[in-house]
């Protein structure tokens, strides 16, 4: 409530948030969370927490009146459709040349994602964090992030046989017909749970093409980890569907931090400020960029240095799909947790995920995200005549994704007699450059920050998410956000309080 102090508040529960709030209340500090988007820990009309991709409704977006799906066409069709404004679980939040999907909840990120938890190859770490000691990342703190986020492997019997990565298994096949390597990903679904979905004895959630808008069983997101975790230190605070919108020094010594309360429509309902020592800033590459963006333009944390806003990527994200011939069925249940990917990253800058196309069909296409080694970086900076952040990135700055990406299925089309999909992203389309599911960047380790997250200008305040990355992974992020928010909360813990 208005007037509060507390001695720490986390402005996010995604990866980078939950991790600082379990270890500081571990460390017996007392913690409030504050999370725009909803707890999702209640059941909707039809008895599931979260929606389906095959019928998105209200859920399923952040404050839109139409859906933005990923993939917007089938056979070139539209398949958008209205939806009712709600504060749903996924946020298709646009800038002027990308759309940057992000997940809205208790939970952050976890909520929407493939459950893909890939470590880095350890000879491509000092290009991603490279004021980062490695030996202590891989031998420390990726096991420690691995441990607790649940990782695990599919069982690579049962991957031969089941019927829903038979979509992987053409995959595979493919790409080593075309000489790549094809690695298992490790993930963070449950793979019991799995089995039983496929054997028929119990509700299915993977096999039902839950992905995008919630996983209702089988996905271990934070909820079923790290916050299962912070709920049981009795420490720890979480307020959903509260927004921060302001962070300054206090006239006592540390901060007001200002919080608007809203509704399921989004409109506010009540404005708090609340006092608290130590701020940390984990509401994603995106969020935490925005704010302290505005912080610093607006007059609130003026000392922040000139690095805010810079440095963001968007992981190489390009999205294609290839058309198979009718003999190289991708099967009409396809799990949509992926599980492998192309690695052609030393030489040709690309990491193709086999992804799933769960449409309940056949469609005879095999798909694919692929991260790649895309040199171009963008700005966020404040817009004083719209009084909204704005963010440098150019659709023609994914044409090096595109490349990197051909590398791989030029090469499988020409093998296989095949060509590209061109009705998945419009008509005629063939790549998937609108978007990101990998936001990086905006507060980067080092610049923005000292070498563990400290911001620099002002003592107590932290950033500890995505936005210290400094635009790629050269695999999907949330394990290396997790390793490293546990690497700079162990330094922290030690030396600030
Ligand atoms: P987030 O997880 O984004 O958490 C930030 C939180 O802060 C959010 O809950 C947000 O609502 C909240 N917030 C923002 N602003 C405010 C504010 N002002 N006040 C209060 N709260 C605020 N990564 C992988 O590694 N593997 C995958 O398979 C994978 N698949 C993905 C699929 C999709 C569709 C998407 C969208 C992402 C995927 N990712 C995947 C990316 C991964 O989820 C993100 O990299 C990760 O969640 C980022 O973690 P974070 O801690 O930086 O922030």
């Amino acid at each position: 409530s208005s007037g509060t102090h507390v001695p720490v508040l986390v402005i996010g529960t995604g990866y980078g948030g939950s991790v600082a709030a379990l270890r500081l209340a571990q460390a017996g500090v007392d913690v409030h969370m504050i999370e725009m988007g909803m707890a999702w820990d209640t059941p909707g009309p039809d008895g599931k927490i979260f929606a389906n991709t095959t019928q998105p409704d209200n859920r399923s977006y952040w404050l839109r009146t139409k859906t933005k799906q990923p993939l917007s066409n089938f056979l070139g069709f539209p398949i958008d459709k209205a939806v009712s404004r709600y504060t749903g679980i996924l946020d298709a939040e646009e800038f002027g040349g990308i759309t940057v999907y992000q997940g809205r909840g208790v939970g952050g990120g976890s909520l929407v994602n493939g459950g893909m938890a890939v470590t880095p190859k350890r000879e491509n770490f000092g290009a991603i964090l490279p004021s980062v000691n490695a030996d202590e990342m891989y031998n420390i703190y990726y096991p420690r992030a691995n441990a607790g986020l649940g990782v695990n492997t599919i069982d690579p019997a049962w991957f031969e046989t089941a019927e829903c990565y038979q979509y992987a298994r053409v995959g595979r096949k493919q790409a080593q017909r075309s000489g790549f390597p094809f690695v298992f990903v490790p993930t963070v679904y449950d793979w019991d749970y799995m089995k039983q979905e496929a054997a028929g004895t119990v509700p299915r959630s993977a096999l039902d093409g839950e992905i995008l808008y919630g996983n209702n069983y089988g996905k271990k997101s934070l909820a079923k980890t790290y916050i299962a975790q912070i709920k049981a230190t009795g420490k720890v605070t979480i307020s959903p569907l509260h927004k921060v919108t302001s962070v300054a020094p206090a006239a006592g010594g540390g901060y007001t931090v200002v919080i608007d309360q809203i509704d399921t429509n989004g409109d506010t309902t009540a404005t708090k400020s609340v006092t608290a020592d130590k701020v940390f800033f984990a509401a994603g590459s995106v969020g935490t960029s925005k704010l302290l963006v505005t912080l610093k333009a607006t007059g609130a944390l003026p000392r922040l240095n000139d690095e805010i806003g810079k440095g963001w990527g968007d992981n190489g994200n390009v999205m294609c799909g290839r058309a198979n011939h009718l003999w190289d069925q991708t099967g009409r249940v396809q799990a949509s947790i992926p599980t492998g990917g192309i690695d052609n990253w030393a030489n040709g800058g690309a990491f193709a995920e086999v992804a799933p196309l769960p449409t309940g069909i056949e469609t005879y296409a095999s798909f694919y995200l692929t991260i790649t080694k895309n040199p171009n970086r963008a700005e966020f900076s404040w817009n004083a005549a719209t009084s909204k952040v704005d963010l440098s990135w150019q659709t023609s700055w994914k044409q090096p994704s595109i490349d990197a990406a051909k590398t791989i299925f030029d090469k499988i089309n020409k093998a296989e007699g095949t060509i590209y999909r061109t009705d998945l992203f419009g008509t005629y389309k063939i790549w998937g450059d609108h978007l990101t599911y990998h936001p990086l960047g905006g507060a980067v380790l080092n610049k923005a920050t000292d070498n563990y997250g400290r911001l620099h200008g002002y003592s107590g305040l932290y950033v500890i998410d995505g936005s210290l990355i400094p635009g790629n992974t050269s695999v999907n992020p949330f394990v290396t956000i997790t390793a490293l928010a546990e690497r700079n909360i162990e330094e922290i813990i030690a030396a600030d309080l």
